[in-house]
């Protein structure tokens, strides 16, 4: 077997280099192939002197996942460039599928290295203030590969468990009606007052970020750069911030004491019983 090369999967975050990890970077100093979707490729080009680039357009993600692959296993070091995370709605699961497909097996070549970066969730949030305190959830709004009625079964199961939800590929050019679709669903757990963040293209030069709620929000431009945050019952706006509590008022007066009745490292103590009863 010829000595094989390295595969990185690299997650460079929403855009700018300086939210990029040096883990990132150096990946990308270290490969002689870059293979990636334009606009992610122009995101780092500054840093791609010299070395030979594999850029395609959105639609050709299978082949630029083969193409890495096999530039990889032939004893290249390549480094497939994805935009926030590399494993979240990002290009390792199809790398996965290259590699099963071609019989690959842990420990033969290309060596693969997934090397994570910050996911539009976190960015986006840090743009809005602390919507994500508490549970949220991620939920992609693109049906060209999951059916329309499998992302709407999970939108209802996170609207009613009350998660802050974080929806990626909110929408398109042609794909318009998902978004409305959700509104409507989690409208019926939701009051039409709920915080609800749009935010464009963060940490890019054409960065735009909204601060609205349930009700109103769909007046607004809704993108593929766009992410959209929708907060839980609890979420409230302070300041222009878009803030979810995590619960220390429950537990601790401002002042850091701990209420009557509640003991600090133990469960929270609840006024009602709890309807269902735990065995013992
Ligand atoms: N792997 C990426 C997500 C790819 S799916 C990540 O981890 O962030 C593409 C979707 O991500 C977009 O439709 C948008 O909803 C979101 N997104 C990616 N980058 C963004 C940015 N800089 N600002 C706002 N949303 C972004």
């Amino acid at each position: 077997m010829s000595s094989g090369g390295i595969l990185y999967v690299v997650g460079i975050g929403p855009g700018a280099e300086a939210h990029a990890t040096p883990a990132a970077l150096r990946a990308i100093a270290e490969a002689q192939v870059v293979v990636g979707y334009t606009t992610y490729i122009k995101l780092v080009r500054h840093l791609l002197e010299g070395k030979e680039i594999v850029r395609t357009g959105m639609t050709e993600e299978i082949s630029r996942a083969r193409a890495a692959v096999e530039r990889a296993r032939d004893g290249a070091i390549v480094t497939l460039v994805s935009s926030g995370d590399p494993g979240i709605y990002g290009m390792v699961g199809l790398v996965f599928q290259v590699l099963k497909d071609i019989g690959w097996r842990r420990g033969e070549p290309p060596e693969l290295r997934i090397v994570p970066g910050v996911t539009a969730l976190n960015s986006c949030a840090s743009l809005m203030g602390a919507p994500l305190v508490h549970d949220f959830c991620g939920i992609s709004l693109s049906d060209l590969l999951t059916p329309w009625p499998v992302i709407a079964r999970r939108i209802e199961a996170a609207a009613s468990a009350d998660f802050v939800i974080g929806f990626y590929n909110p929408a398109s050019g042609r794909r318009t009606r998902q978004i409305v679709e959700a509104q409507s669903i989690i409208r019926r757990y939701r009051s039409g007052e709920t915080p609800v963040a749009l935010v464009k293209s963060a940490y890019r030069k054409l960065q735009h970020a909204v601060l609205t709620d349930l009700d109103s929000f769909l007046n607004y431009e809704i993108g593929m750069l766009t992410t959209v945050l929708v907060g839980s019952s609890n979420t409230y706006v302070f300041e222009g911030y878009m803030v979810t509590p995590r619960g220390y008022t429950n537990k601790y007066t401002s002042d850091g004491e701990v209420l009557d009745g509640q003991h600090p490292g133990y469960s929270l103590v609840v006024a009602e019983p709890a309807e269902e009863k735990e065995e013992a």
